[in-house]
């Protein structure tokens, strides 16, 4: 998308405003599907937490993704787009056993991180296949938020205790029919991830009645010129034939399954906000924009570095400039940042703002959430509505009843 699509766009549905780019998502997805052709059974599941619009789950089903769920209602959301159940899996941590039986109830493929809930599921419904999250102890790079794979992590059954597992399925009866990790969201270094497979195969030779082996996620991609960006075709390579290799020791023709939410929408997505104020101080120049983390936390939250353009004046001279948001505390965007000369009015477009963007904005400061569109096929389709003050005050009560008569406190 070039900036001139993007300025039509927010001139016609008004900023902020997040913008995805179909054709985008589309091709991440072939170059994902292409990497991995060696593979007889490939299966994609699109983790929803990434952007979980229903009509970007629409489009992952039409392009054949399956979908990859961490909460009951990503469930029900997939359900409802489109997605058949058993293209569905269901990767919870740290939920309660109803909740994960209610999963299975809509019939999707469960996957279990913890042997408590493991040994409860088994006991109760032995007849449910099951996969099972391994935490192979990798650290994968990045910093300790997003590597969940280490020593320390909340996430997965940890390999040192597959002995347990390993009784709990036997004393049981369970079928186990997948397994699973998933690194965390920064793998730098393909032999890393690599290793940490090699890790699962030796975890999945325990089990006699795999279809599949899912290896998660965690493909980094370039967030400004000069990132690492995950090799998608050097790791398809190597593990295409490691993999193949391991199905022939095995004696089936597994699926190898991934689930990329970044991967697929983070370049996609353009975050366009309005410059409300440029307010020069003592040491630098700030460009206030009619948005916050409330609308786009990562910065905040993780230390994110999202590219910002001015698409209003695209060959302006540049100037350096700190952009900043309108919530009540520090909400900085990004400091000292090359941008071509702003006025007030301009519309700046933050890159990469299509994973991790939408999905967790709030109503913190009593603001509306940003709409949404979809570019396809050259048109602009809205497929989230501007919030208004109806939707800020939707599910509150109101109980005046009980502040009616004016308390008697004396103020003298
Ligand atoms: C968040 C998550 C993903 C997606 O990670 P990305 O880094 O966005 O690709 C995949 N699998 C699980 C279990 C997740 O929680």
């Amino acid at each position: 998308m070039n900036s001139l699509s993007l300025l039509k766009i927010a001139k016609q549905f008004d900023a902020p405003l997040y913008v995805y780019d179909a054709e985008k998502i589309s091709s991440q997805f072939k170059r994902l599907t292409n990497a991995f052709k060696g593979v007889s059974n490939l299966r994609l599941n699109y983790a929803a937490k990434a952007l979980s619009n229903i009509s970007i789950l629409r489009l992952m089903d039409h392009l054949g993704s399956g979908l990859d769920t961490v909460s009951i209602q990503e469930v029900k959301l997939g359900l409802t787009a489109g997605f058949k159940p058993e293209s569905i899996i269901y990767t919870p941590n740290g939920v309660s056993l109803e909740e994960i039986e209610e999963a299975s109830a809509l019939g999707v493929q469960i996957n279990i991180d913890n042997l408590s809930v493991l040994e409860q599921f088994g006991s109760k419904h032995p007849d449910v296949p099951v996969c099972i999250r391994i935490n192979p102890h990798v650290m994968a790079g990045g910093n300790s938020n997003i590597s969940v794979g280490h020593i320390d992590s909340k996430f997965g059954i940890s390999i040192h205790q597959i002995p347990h597992l390993l009784r709990i399925v036997d004393l049981t009866q369970m079928n186990i029919n997948g397994i699973h990790m998933h690194t965390g969201s920064d793998i730098l270094d393909i032999d890393v991830f690599l290793y940490a497979s090699e890790i699962l195969f030796e975890t999945a030779k325990n089990f006699k009645d795999l279809d599949f082996i899912d290896f998660g996620s965690g493909f980094k991609v370039p967030y400004k010129a000069g990132d690492i960006e995950t090799n998608i075709e050097e790791l398809g390579r190597k593990l295409t034939t490691r993999f193949n290799e391991f199905c022939k020791e095995y004696g089936k023709e597994l699926t190898l399954a991934f689930e990329p939410g970044k991967f697929l929408v983070s370049e996609a997505g353009h975050f366009l906000a309005k410059v409300n104020v440029v307010k020069q101080t003592t040491s630098t120049v700030f460009a206030s924009v009619d948005s916050g983390f409330n609308h786009l936390i990562r910065p905040m939250l993780y230390g994110a570095s999202h590219e910002i353009s001015n698409i209003s004046n695209p060959k302006g001279r540049e100037r350096y400039y700190s952009v900043v948001g309108y919530i009540c505390e520090t909400d900085t965007f990004g400091s000292n940042r090359r941008i071509s000369e702003i006025s007030e009015g301009d519309i700046l477009c933050f890159k990469n703002a299509g994973a991790y963007c939408f999905s967790m904005a709030s109503n913190y400061n009593s603001r509306f959430r940003p709409a949404e569109v979809l570019w396809h096929n050259g048109k602009a389709h809205l497929i989230r509505k501007r919030e208004t003050f109806h939707d800020i005050l939707r599910n509150q009560v109101d109980v005046k009843e009980l502040f009616e008569s004016p308390e008697k406190i004396a103020t003298k």
